[in-house]
């Protein structure tokens, strides 16, 4: 049984909003991020894809960084993480893996049901443990 953030990337749109929330939220300092956002597949100059027309492709990954504390003091309260309430796409969602009833293990199973890939970043990202990712396969 652990606490889980499940990221739906069809569902992202690389806002930021999960990283900005979490800032005002804690109260960080400008160069401190606890989630920040990957641009994966962008071409050159900012946020343009990569491809020639019509095949282009341009996607967004969240990445957790090791401060992140999964809003432990926002639980203790009994509300959610603030990334996760903030995302406008509800991208995220966080919860106890071994509860099926929880957004985490709900979102899963949308996504596994949808075929998309599962998977988790490798050590070498050096990001937060407990994060798992979706992508259409
Ligand atoms: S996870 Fe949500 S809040 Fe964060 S960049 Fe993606 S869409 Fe925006
Ligand atoms: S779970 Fe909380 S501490 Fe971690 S990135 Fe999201 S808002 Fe920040």
């Amino acid at each position: 049984m652990a606490k889980k953030m499940f990221v739906d990337l069809e569902r992202c749109i690389g806002c930021w909003t999960c990283a900005m929330s979490c800032k005002m939220d804690h109260d960080l300092a400008d160069d401190e991020y606890r989630v920040t956002v990957r641009t994966n597949g962008s071409g050159a100059g900012i946020d343009r894809p990569q491809g020639v027309y019509p095949n282009l492709r341009m996607s967004w990954q969240p990445i957790y960084q090791k401060s992140c504390t999964w809003c432990a003091e926002r639980l203790a309260q009994g509300l959610p993480t603030m990334c996760e309430y903030a995302c406008p796409t509800e991208a995220l969602a966080f919860g106890d893996d071994a509860d099926p009833e929880s957004p985490y293990s709900q979102a899963l199973a949308r996504c596994v049901g949808r075929h998309y890939h599962v998977f988790e970043l490798p050590a070498y990202e050096n990001s937060r443990d407990g994060v798992v990712y979706a992508t259409r396969a």
